[in-house]
């Protein structure tokens, strides 16, 4: 297996729209980023026809503005291995170690997942065919384009039956193709009361037709009978499934459907571990995934300078130094042992692992000089009996 024997500041898994971002605001920072990705850089903005909803740009289309974001990252000299799946990624020793396809492995001190989520597609003939002429998967981002006309929303549950009912604002006539009608559907069905444009089918859409663009659907209703109906548009509206199969070994929390959950810097409940965009399941947008992505870099960035800093030891405190802020934890020899009073670590340092390093140095400490441990914090008291499995009273 060949390998960077270097230690990389953050490894981007996934090279999206949020995974790019990512890598332009890490480099700008000063550190060194990788980013890898299994296909091609730009992820599904790639397969976006027209993109006519990122702020300040023409609309211009996916496989345009993604190799935009591709040359600006590189004129930066950000490093990008490309066709290269992630395949595995573990802790070893305090770092994540990723492993690739192609047998790289590499170390990094942070991650940041920004693998997408993908939908199940091509169930209905026609539907490649005209992908970007009539069928589209958004309704948010292609809604507007079918303004007064006629439409069909394809899928299941809460989310076809959303985007059918945001849709009956925008066209003159919405069907709602149902594949599958359970209790909770009806629940939502019930909810949503009598829409005047909104027309339910329980059934499945067996066909999209049309000559340069989608003009009509063939519909199999659960009565086995046949129906065409004419439409503009067809939004296909599947449940998206996450990519994070990888990351559940390493314990990353994951909502319901599987997305995974991150605070609001985008921070999940592994240390050192950030995930942005549509893996994270909100937006389902070029622009949430470009901001998510910014915010999962500015957090890892801090993260990653915590973590390189040297803890240093002086007059009864540990402390470690990041730009002009300390984290401290304050101690006194009695006799033969070391008792650590306090751990204090600046408001924007939580949550980044800090307070654990200063008292495992404490304890590293105490242990290489003969001394035994009492804490006198509840915080140190977790660490050491957490971590080093010993009693600390
Ligand atoms: C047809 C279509 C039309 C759309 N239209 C619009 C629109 O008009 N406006 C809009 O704002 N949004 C639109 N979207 C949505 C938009 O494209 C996504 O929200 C956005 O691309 C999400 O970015 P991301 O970086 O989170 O994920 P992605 O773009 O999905 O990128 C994730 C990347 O991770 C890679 N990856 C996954 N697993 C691994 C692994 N194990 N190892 C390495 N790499 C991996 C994938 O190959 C992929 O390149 C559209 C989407 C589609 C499909």
């Amino acid at each position: 297996m060949s390998g960077n024997s270097t230690i990389r500041d953050v490894v981007i898994i996934g090279g999206g729209p949020a995974g790019l971002t990512a890598a332009l605001y890490l480099k700008r920072l000063g550190l060194d980023p990788l980013v890898i990705e299994r296909s091609l850089p730009g992820g599904k903005l790639n397969e976006v026809p027209i993109i006519e909803n990122y702020p300040g740009v023409e609309p211009v289309k996916g496989l345009e503005l993604a190799s935009r974001f591709l040359k600006q990252v590189q004129d930066l000299g950000v490093e990008i291995w490309y066709p290269e799946e992630v395949v595995d990624v573990s802790n070893v020793g305090g770092f994540w170690c990723v492993k690739t396809s192609g047998g790289k492995c590499v170390l990094a001190y942070a991650l940041i997942i920004a693998t997408g989520a993908e939908r199940v597609r091509g169930t209905i003939r026609g539907e490649f065919e005209f992908l970007g002429r009539g069928i589209s998967y958004c309704a948010v981002c292609d809604g507007p384009l079918y303004r007064g006309k006629v439409v069909a929303v394809v899928g299941c549950g809460e989310k076809a039956i959303k985007e059918a009912q945001y849709l009956t604002t925008i066209a003159s006539k919405v069907y709602l193709v149902l594949e599958k009608v359970d209790e909770v559907t009806e629940a939502y069905l019930r909810r949503l009361g009598h829409v005047p444009n909104l027309e339910v089918i329980e059934g499945r859409v067996e066909e999209v037709r049309g000559r340069d663009r989608v003009e009509k659907i063939v519909v199999r209703p659960i009565d086995g009978s046949i129906k065409e109906i004419d439409v503009s548009g067809v939004f296909i509206a599947r449940a998206e499934v996450p990519n994070t199969a990888i990351f559940r070994k390493i314990g990353i929390n994951v909502d319901d459907r599987g997305f995974i959950i991150v605070d609001r810097s985008q921070r999940t409940n592994i240390e050192g571990v950030f995930a942005a965009g549509d893996v994270t399941g909100r937006g389902f947008q070029v622009v949430v995934a470009c901001g998510d992505g910014a915010v999962a870099a500015l957090s890892a960035y801090r993260y990653v300078i915590a973590r390189r800093r040297e803890v240093v030891r002086r007059d009864n405190v540990f402390e470690l130094r990041v730009n002009d802020k300390v984290a401290y934890l304050r101690y006194r020899v009695e006799g033969r042992k070391l008792i650590i009073e306090s751990v204090y670590v600046p408001e924007e340092f939580r949550g980044l692992g800090i307070g654990k390093r200063l008292v495992l140095e404490a304890a590293k400490y105490a242990l290489s000089t003969g001394l035994s441990i009492q804490c006198e914090c509840d915080y140190a008291k977790y660490i050491v009996e957490k971590y080093l499995r010993v009693s600390s009273d």
